[in-house]
């Protein structure tokens, strides 16, 4: 399988990371997988097991996403074919100190499981304090960086959480979402617990995402993937590759991502057929000076000349629409050497939308070397166009 360049590029591990950078550079170039383990996957197992009526396929390690925070293995699945089944995420406590039960994701049902509860002063205290610890929580993840050295332990004692609060929920939502211990779960850093939490839409009641597992098992892309590249080896630990094959140290200076999310209160199906339009990018997006249709009436296949204006330059891609299905636009843009992908996930939130933007940028040729001093202007303009698009779309 050689592409149009057609390099050859080793991918080392076969994890979710390494099988979707294989599947991507599978399109250019000869890849060569290469996993130290005698299985693909890495965390994503599935482990066939004997059901009373047929094999039952059980994932462990990677078992669930959503809708909304995963834009790109949703949209992997899509190009791949794989089916995935609505889902749900929620954890239940029994703490056997106190023999309080409660069952967290799952609505006032889940915590008024056992309404007698309500009448024990300890259980109360302990719902009045989750949204205290969102919020503070919330407030830590906006006045840090990452650089704070504060462990949960810490932040829970500084915010005065007493014992009951830390053993009925704190530790418990963490020992849950990351399969962990719960002697551990004090000890990870504060900053990175919210992150992830937040990044999870769990630092908040209700507003969940909907969840999702993929039908079948998560090996059914795991192996789709695997098809897809040109050679794959197992059970070889690469710690040194031959210098000609080896995967060239530019490429990691060449791409950049940028991620923004917005909220609005113009209803989704309305925003979806605005920003469908790419030539509205000149309202929405603050780089944009000119956007017109060069073919097609704007689904996919159609062609637009976009213009931006990007550090006092003039810069000019063709974008091609790949995807124009509700809830997600993907446009890809091109010029002789940025290759540019823009997937727009479109979502209701509450009576209007939530616009999940997702920039990517590969730069090639010259450019490539000029990756990293690119970042913080592209972080501005992507503040810039986060809040002319939260204008644009309220206007509607
Ligand atoms: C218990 C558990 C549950 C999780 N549940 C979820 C979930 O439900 N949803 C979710 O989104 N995420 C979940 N995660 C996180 C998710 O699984 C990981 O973020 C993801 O799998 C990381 O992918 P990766 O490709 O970076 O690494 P891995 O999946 O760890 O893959 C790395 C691969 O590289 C191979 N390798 C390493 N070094 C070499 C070498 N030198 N030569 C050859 N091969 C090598 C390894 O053998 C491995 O196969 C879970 C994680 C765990 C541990």
């Amino acid at each position: 399988m050689t592409g149009p360049t057609g390099e050859r590029i080793a991918v080392v591990g076969a994890g979710v990371g390494g099988l979707t950078a294989a599947y991507v550079l599978s399109r250019a170039h000869r890849v060569t997988l290469w996993e130290a383990q005698p299985r693909l996957g890495g965390h994503a197992h599935t482990h066939e097991l004997d059901g009373a009526s047929g094999p039952l396929r059980v994932d462990t390690g990677f078992i669930v996403h959503n809708d909304r925070t995963y834009p790109l293995l949703r949209r992997l699945f899509g190009e791949l074919g794989i089916r995935a089944h609505p889902t749900e995420m929620s954890m239940s406590v029994r703490d056997e100190r106190s023999g309080l039960e409660y069952a967290g994701g799952r609505g006032l049902s889940g915590f008024l499981a056992r309404p007698r509860q309500l009448a024990r002063g300890d259980y109360r205290r302990m719902l009045l304090a989750v949204r205290r610890f969102h919020r503070l929580a919330r407030d830590f993840l906006t006045t840090t960086d990452d650089s704070e050295p504060t462990s949960f332990g810490e932040f829970c004692a500084a915010a005065r959480f007493g014992p009951d609060f830390i053993r009925l929920y704190a530790v418990p939502v963490v020992a849950c979402v990351w399969s962990t211990g719960s002697a551990e779960a004090l000890d990870y850093p504060a900053r990175h617990v919210f992150r992830f939490l937040d990044h999870h839409v769990m630092l908040e009641l209700g507003n969940s995402p909907q969840w999702f597992t993929v039908a079948g098992g998560s090996h059914r892309y795991v192996e789709a993937v695997a098809s897809r590249v040109a050679e794959v080896r197992v059970g070889r630990l690469r710690d040194r590759l031959p210098r000609r094959r080896a995967a060239h140290p530019q490429e990691a200076l060449m791409s950049r991502t940028l991620h923004r999310t917005v909220t609005t209160t113009t209803p989704a199906d309305r925003v979806f057929a605005y920003l469908a339009d790419f030539r509205n990018a000149v309202e929405w997006d603050s780089g944009t000076v000119s956007c017109t249709r060069l073919s097609g009436e704007g689904g996919p296949g159609s062609v637009y000349r976009n213009v931006s204006r990007f550090a006092g330059r003039e810069v000019s891609l063709d974008y091609t629409v790949l995807t124009r299905s509700a809830p997600v636009l993907v446009f890809e843009g091109r010029n002789a050497t940025v290759l540019g992908r823009d997937t727009i996930t479109i979502t209701e939130h509450g009576e209007g939308a939530r616009v999940d933007y997702l920039a990517e940028f590969t730069f090639s040729g010259v450019a490539r070397w000029l990756g990293p001093l690119v970042q913080p202007l592209l972080e501005r303009l992507g503040d810039q166009t986060a809040a002319q698009l939260t204008r644009a779309l309220d206007a509607l």
